[in-house]
């Protein structure tokens, strides 16, 4: 065998996994109830992206009010994240407007539920590159599009974070399918880490009658020691730890910086690094 087919460095999740999955939802519905329950009952986790000015509304998609949204996610087992304050288009106001829609968003969310809150989908899928450009002097570190991958692949900009598919994408059972059976330890080259990622509005699984679409993937996808089940921000503060590793100029020593442990792979060995550790690969 070639041994450089092996000398490529590969992010490995949390325990050495190679594979990953999330889910996104949005506008904080009373459907949120019910997909919790079946998250939990499968172990895997989601964010959920709220407004802040929205909770006299029940009629829209049957928002919940203020008490129901804090109940439903104040124990912590899953993310809550931005999604405006009022689910206006973002790029369709004045850009201070927009400033203000998130800034209040975000005070509300972290204020009311006493955690950082960094991350957030776009309502109405609405950004422009002033958007963009304002995210980050918000501290808002990663935000999701409605744009359709149908792979498995890390963001390249988590300011734009495309989902694998939407619950109802044609594509997602056989997707879900190739995610639960095969690895990217399966592949010779291409042995990149795997995030499966999916999004939608809980509601809709009660307008169409369809929530067979989540029990299943979830019964197919939960419960399972080779996937890491993370939310949307604990795969960003991951991936982030991954990517501030320090190696040296033959990239045989890696230096983790970080304050939590990472995992990587070279030659067919995954390595463990913890915090402000150092460590040699093994040569063969
Ligand atoms: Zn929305």
């Amino acid at each position: 065998m070639f041994r450089q087919m092996f000398e490529e460095k590969y992010m490995r999740f949390p325990g050495g996994r190679s594979k990953a999955l999330t889910f996104s939802y949005d506008d904080g519905v009373k459907a949120d109830v019910r997909l919790v329950e079946i998250f939990n009952k499968n172990g895997v986790k989601g964010t959920f992206n709220l407004n802040s000015l929205l909770f006299d509304c029940p009629s829209w998609h049957g928002r919940m009010d203020e008490e129901e949204t804090y109940l439903t996610f104040c124990n912590r087992q899953h993310e809550v994240a931005l999604h405006g304050a009022r689910h206006i288009f973002l790029n369709k106001v004045p850009l201070p407007e927009a400033v203000n829609e998130l800034v209040q968003n975000r005070l509300y969310l972290e204020n009311k539920f006493q955690r950082i809150v960094r991350g957030m989908a776009y309502a109405y899928n609405a950004y422009n590159g002033e958007i963009l450009n304002i995210l980050p002097q918000l501290g808002i570190v990663y935000a999701r599009t409605t744009h359709a991958t149908h792979g498995f692949g890390m963001p390249e900009n988590f300011l734009e974070w495309n989902p694998t598919c939407h619950h109802t994408d044609p594509e997602l059972p056989a997707l879900a399918q190739k995610f639960a059976s095969d690895a990217p330890e399966n592949e010779l080259k291409n042995r990149e880490p795997w995030l499966m990622y999916i999004w939608g509005h809980s509601y809709e699984f009660d307008d169409d009658g369809n929530w067979r679409i989540i029990e299943d993937v979830c019964g197919l996808l939960g419960n399972r020691e080779d996937i890491w089940y993370a939310t949307n921000g604990e795969i960003y503060d991951y991936v982030s730890a991954y990517r501030s590793l320090v190696f040296s100029i033959d990239g045989e020593l890696a230096y983790n910086p970080s304050a939590i442990p990472v995992w990587l792979e070279i030659r067919g060995k995954v390595y463990k690094i913890a915090p402000a550790q150092t460590i040699c690969f093994e040569k063969d």
